[in-house]
């Protein structure tokens, strides 16, 4: 268990929300299993633009 729980946090999970769906894009479009290529590195920074500015974000933001 980490002692540290600001590894915990939203942002961090949409990160890794983000890196794992970018796994599954790679892999049902182009057949590739593993790695962090380009084509992985593009969609996982796509997705957690379109995470971080999603209207969730920004309604947790005001407070
Ligand atoms: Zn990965």
């Amino acid at each position: 268990m980490a002692e540290n729980n600001e590894e915990y946090t939203y942002e961090k999970l949409l990160e890794t929300i983000a890196h794992e769906i970018a796994h599954c894009i790679v892999y049902d479009l182009y057949g590739e299993h593993k790695g962090h290529g380009d084509k992985h590195k593009i969609i996982t920074e796509e997705l957690k633009h379109y995470l971080l500015t999603d209207k969730t974000m920004k309604i947790l933001q005001k407070d």
